[in-house]
């Protein structure tokens, strides 16, 4: 039962004050088919929003069952819509990007319904208003008449004890107006059926009374029909809005619109774009510096290697290895690390050719054979090196000498990397090459500091002859000058050697003295006074220029972006680790240091241009979905809900724009395709970099659905609908 008491509304416009109704009394009751007349501008409509809680009202009160309605707040008159009042709007108001069904289906939604109950009855109300053939069309396809059926179904769905119709017939021909005067009064039997109209006549045979106004006041009120009075509004059960429901309308808004999806898909694009360009162009710029960095030790600087000693400083042995090895984001291990700043020089008649080695395995070759004899060895460079192009056939099946290490090579293949640089040359060794090599270039770079009896000698040759036995020694008979009695023969030889991968110690007893006589026991050639020649076995000569031992190795990490994560491995695995990228001297520094602060104010300008930008365009993007969610209210959504279809709707797009990122960056990161700007930005980013990216992203649109919701929910229903663009 309504009833109002002297109910005035006003209009304020442009300082302007309009009455919309003035000194209303009327009392209304379930089971009456109310019919409303007037002229136009006569109030009709302000009346029945006032009736319905779509509007507020100044003066006079408003009793709905006995209960007074003046103070209601914003959430009570939702409660009380809820409860008690569908809607039919003259345009309709429906969700025109919804097909018929949805739109339907969505007034259950906002009561609740389950989802078995849903189906039959959205099913069984598209039946009774005659649309199924139009079941799964989008309602923006429609005829007017056709659309007015499906609001009245979307009302019945509803399942309020009121029905409100604002000029239900107002746009349609004859014909279909009648049907739907037949549909509302068929459905007045056990509600109440409010129905504003100006053409009196076509209704009058289904009205149980009839209200002129005019002026905003009402000049006949008159029952037609008597009906049965005694019959008290029964509020509707509805349950909270589910939570699987509000996901499904999150996900539905997504994907209805086709341009606001491909609009709004961009800007989260756009998004992640800056946040991935703006960090990844930061560590780029870094990492670019420190290639221009120099160090006088190392020749292989590059970033991805880091350089391993035991914290012990014991010689690596197999289980260390293997362990190291068990390191998935390595990409391999050197363990003769001194080569890996070894230049080597190639020579024939004409052609000249050096370079660092490549101690990478590799399993191919571009020209030629991989190598398969002791001698043979492969030339890498890159595709473009115009001097390797020019000489290549010069190069392959010709001996070279390899200076300095007494020893010829011959080149039998070529391989091409992208990754060297135009002007590089590597070469490759077989592994039985490099057991060749080690010990030349361990003697070429070993410095010894030998003391004789305690006392320090400035210089030996250190040969081999196998005739020794272990711990025993051959000196020139001059180094006894360093013994007492020029005797050394009980004395201690100290053979320290050290270079910047290792350090040794080996002592020698068993002393003896190399003269005319014994010489040539142990070396060929001639006796020469005065020679400065210790003798020793190969194994003790082994020892001391720890040709046997890794004091240090090299890792190579696959991906740059890992170093510190693996440094960080290998030294709890309990080794002391040097990061190349560290050892670097650059010039420049202290000027980079100031650009990088600069670098990060803008860093910070352009994040949060870029989270206004986004913003507001998405804020844009929304306002013209106004109705929508002004039609979510007007079924009775509350503020809670309506951000929370809104947050599900923006978190749909933020997964399918992130999916889509990571989709590319699978790609890219297997070279199936090629995004060179993103894939130089992406080579810097660990997953934490992609969970704050995605955290950002979040945080848009959880602040983005709050803003709009409180914006929704500021002004009467009414008033919104205005404001809809
Ligand atoms: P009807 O539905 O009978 O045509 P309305 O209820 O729409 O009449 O209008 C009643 C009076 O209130 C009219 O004078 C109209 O100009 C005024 N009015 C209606 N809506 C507004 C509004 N939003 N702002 C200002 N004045 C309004
Ligand atoms: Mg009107």
């Amino acid at each position: 039962m309504l009833k109002l008491k002297n109910v005035s509304k006003y209009y304020y416009q442009d300082g302007v004050i309009a009455a919309g109704i003035t000194k209303i009394n009327l009392e209304l009751f379930l089971g009456e088919f109310v019919v409303i007349t007037g002229e136009s501008g006569s109030g009709k409509s302000t009346l029945l929003n006032v009736l319905s809680g779509l509007d507020t009202y100044e003066e006079g009160e408003m009793y709905i069952n006995g209960e007074e309605t003046s103070h209601y707040t914003e959430k009570e008159y939702l409660e009380y819509r809820q409860k008690y009042v569908s809607n039919i709007f003259q345009n309709f108001n429906l969700v025109n990007s919804y097909t018929v069904y949805q739109n339907i289906e969505l007034a259950m939604l906002m009561n609740g319904s389950k989802k078995k109950d849903i189906k039959d009855k959205v099913n069984d109300l598209i039946k009774k208003v005659n649309l199924t053939k139009y079941k799964k069309t989008k309602v923006s396809k429609l005829s007017g008449g056709q659309k007015q059926r499906v609001a009245i179904a979307r009302a019945l769905a509803y399942d309020t004890p009121i029905i409100v119709c604002d000029e239900p017939t107002g746009s349609l021909d004859s014909k279909s107006s009648k049907s739907i005067l037949e549909l509302l009064a068929n459905i007045s039997k056990d509600k109440l059926v409010i129905v504003v109209t100006h053409n009196q006549n076509e209704i009058m045979e289904y009205a149980t009374r009839l209200i002129r106004m005019h002026d905003g006041k009402i000049l006949e009120n008159r029952v037609i029909q008597k009906i049965n009075l005694d019959a008290s509004l029964q509020e509707k059960s509805a349950q909270k809005i589910s939570m699987l429901a509000k996901l499904k309308l999150g996900i539905r808004n997504t994907f209805n619109l086709p341009v606001k999806f491909m609009l709004m898909f961009f800007i989260f694009c756009f998004i992640i774009l800056t946040l991935v360009s703006n960090y990844g162009g930061i560590e780029d710029s870094e990492n670019t510096e420190s290639l221009y960095g120099i160090n006088q030790y190392f020749y292989n600087t590059t970033d991805k290697r880091i350089i391993l000693k035991k914290k012990d400083n014991s010689s690596f042995n197999e289980e260390d290895i293997s362990k190291i090895e068990n390191i998935s984001l390595i990409d391999y291990i050197v363990q003769n690390d001194v080569l890996n700043d070894q230049y080597f020089y190639l020579n024939n008649k004409n052609i000249y050719l050096d370079g660092t080695l490549y101690l990478k395995k590799i399993d191919r070759v571009d020209i030629g054979n991989l190598p398969k004899n002791n001698n043979e060895i492969v030339l890498i460079s890159n595709k473009d090196n115009y001097y390797i192009n020019d000489i290549k056939d010069e190069l392959l099946n010709k001996e070279f000498s390899l200076d300095s290490y007494d020893l010829n090579v011959k080149i039998v293949g070529i391989l091409y990397l992208d990754d060297l640089d135009f002007y590089v040359t590597n070469f490759y060794f077989n592994d039985n090459l490099i057991n060749q090599i080690m010990p030349y270039v361990n003697r070429e770079y070993t410095n010894l500091d030998i003391k004789i009896d305690n006392k320090p000698i400035d210089y030996a040759d250190i040969l081999v002859s196998n005739k020794l036995l272990d711990g025993e020694i051959y000196i020139s008979e001059n180094y006894n000058a360093y013994c007492s009695n020029y005797d050394c023969h009980n004395k201690e030889i100290e053979i320290n050697s050290h270079n910047i991968y290792k350090q040794n110690k080996v002592i020698f007893t068993n002393i003896n003295t190399l003269n005319k006589k014994n010489y040539n026991n142990y070396l060929n050639g001639d006796y020469e006074d005065n020679n400065s020649y210790f003798i020793v076995n190969e194994n003790d000569y082994n020892k001391i220029y720890s040709n046997q031992d890794n004091y240090q190795i090299s890792v190579f990490i696959k991906e740059y972006k890992d170093l510190n994560e693996v440094a960080k491995t290998l030294n709890n695995m309990g080794y002391n680790t040097l990061k190349l990228k560290d050892t670097k001297i650059n010039d420049l520094n202290q000027i980079m240091q100031i650009l990088k602060i600069f670098k990060l104010i803008i860093t910070i300008i352009l994040l949060i241009t870029v989270f206004f930008i986004s913003y507001f365009v998405i804020k844009l993007i929304y306002k013209s979905r106004n109705n929508y969610y002004v039609t979510l209210r007007s079924l009775g959504c509350n503020k809670n809900d309506c951000i929370k279809i809104l947050r599900n709707e923006l978190l749909t797009f933020v997964n399918v724009a992130y999916l889509v990122f990571i989709f590319l960056v699978i790609l890219i990161n297997n070279n199936l395709l090629k995004f060179t700007y993103l894939e130089t930005m992406i080579k810097y980013l660990t997953y934490k970099e992609y969970l704050l990216i995605y955290l950002i992203l979040i945080i848009l649109s959880i602040l983005i659905a709050n803003r709009y919701g409180k914006k929704v929910f500021k002004n009467s229903i009414m008033k919104n609908y205005g404001e809809r663009i």
